[in-house]
């Protein structure tokens, strides 16, 4: 496909970085299952040598994840921590990162416990308020480092006003923009240098396939990353790529029924006796409502709310309902419920990050609304 700025997200999902198969005309990217490429004189290749250097099946899964996030670029790896980690490889030992303090747990993992231990110097702040962040940038700040909407206490950040406060100091903005997928908000669009996937989640969206992404703009910038995604080799293989680009196709109308499944299903945790808080973007009780109708196209598909019952509730519950399935991950398309505290967030149990242990983390898949609400109802009127 001619690749054009003016088209939708739902014609991009479909279209873009696909082009029937040159040699066959087949109409889906085949999977490109080799290591290696002939060539026909010494160094005379047509564009691939080594599959961790290219693949085709990657080339257009890099061209789809491009074009859904606006970007000039895009490089797919074998994990979102993959995709992260490569990025912090352009910042050097005394080089300061300001991250936000609600990230996902493996994130604060690979900063705190790997990369801090290679002199790279990491601030944690609530990038909720902006005064906090202006507050602690340094001279040496060279990347800014957020989630929005964080995981799993959905809070939001406005990343039109971080990419000023980092860009004014001379520092990146890097955004993971895993929760709200390229379906609701596009951070290059606002200002962001870098946008990161895990593309395990909404973006692949099947729960069957693990992968990372990272979206730019700047041609200089991505020849670096282009050289670390071959140097460090953390690639995703063709049949991963291929199972991405199979989930990309319904990118939009998956989102669309996530948003509108979580919707009826937070108003119903809302009113339910059982439950004392429920935390979602598309409820005017969040605190940052006002910002998610601004920033988000809609809500996303993630809930998690808290039980007046405590933590023995939320067992029961995470235990009990049958559609919601207990398993850590999100954004596939069957619904997933989970104890953040013991389970995702385990590894940061006596850090900043640490959970509300009675926290329950809903993934709304993209069933009926009315049988999930209902497998939900069953179990909080047992309580
Ligand atoms: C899952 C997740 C990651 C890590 O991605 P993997 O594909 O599991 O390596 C990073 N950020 C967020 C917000 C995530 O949900």
């Amino acid at each position: 496909m001619t690749q054009s700025p003016n088209f939708h997200l739902e014609t991009l999902a479909v279209h873009a970085g696909v082009e029937p198969d040159p040699q066959t005309g087949a109409v889906m990217t085949p999977i490109y299952q080799t290591s290696t490429y002939a060539q026909a004189d010494v160094a005379q290749h047509k564009g691939y040598e080594y599959s961790r250097t290219d693949n085709p099946t990657r080339t257009a899964l890099h061209g789809a994840l491009a074009a859904l996030e606006g970007g000039h670029y895009a490089l797919a790896f074998a994990s979102g921590m993959a995709a992260i980690d490569t990025i912090l490889r352009l910042i050097k030992p005394g080089e300061h990162v300001l991250s936000g303090n609600d990230v996902y747990g493996g994130t604060f993992r690979l900063f705190d416990k790997v990369l801090s231990g290679y002199g790279i110097e990491f601030t944690f702040a609530d990038t909720t308020a902006e005064t906090a962040v202006a507050a602690a940038m340094q001279p040496n700040t060279k990347l800014v480092w957020l989630e929005t909407p964080t995981n799993p206490m959905l809070r939001l950040t406005d990343i039109a006003a971080m990419s000023q406060i980092a860009h004014a100091a001379g520092a990146w903005l890097g955004v993971d923009n895993t929760f709200a997928s390229p379906a609701l908000q596009n951070p290059l669009a606002l200002g962001a240098d870098f946008v990161v996937h895990s593309t395990t989640k909404y973006i692949g969206g099947h729960s069957d396939v693990v992968g990372g992404a990272i979206v730019l703009n700047d041609t200089a910038v991505y020849n670096q990353l282009k050289f670390l995604q071959n140097a460090i080799g953390a690639v995703p293989g063709p049949l991963d790529c291929f199972l991405t680009l199979r989930g990309i196709k319904t990118l939009a109308i998956r989102m669309a029924q996530h948003c509108r499944n979580a919707t009826l299903v937070a108003q119903f945790l809302a009113d339910h006796p059982a439950v004392a808080e429920v935390i979602y973007p598309g409820l005017d009780s969040h605190p940052q409502y006002e910002l998610a109708q601004r920033q988000m196209k809609g809500p996303g598909g993630m809930i998690s709310f808290i039980l007046h019952g405590g933590e023995a509730a939320a067992r029961r519950v995470a235990r009990d309902t049958q559609l919601f399935t207990l398993a850590e991950s999100l954004g596939g398309v069957e619904s997933l419920i989970e104890l953040p505290a013991p389970m995702t967030h385990a590894s940061v149990a006596d850090s900043p990050l640490a959970v509300d242990p009675g926290l329950v983390r809903v993934s709304v898949g993209i069933e009926n609304a009315q049988d999930l609400i209902d497998d939900l109802k069953r179990v909080l009127n047992q309580l």
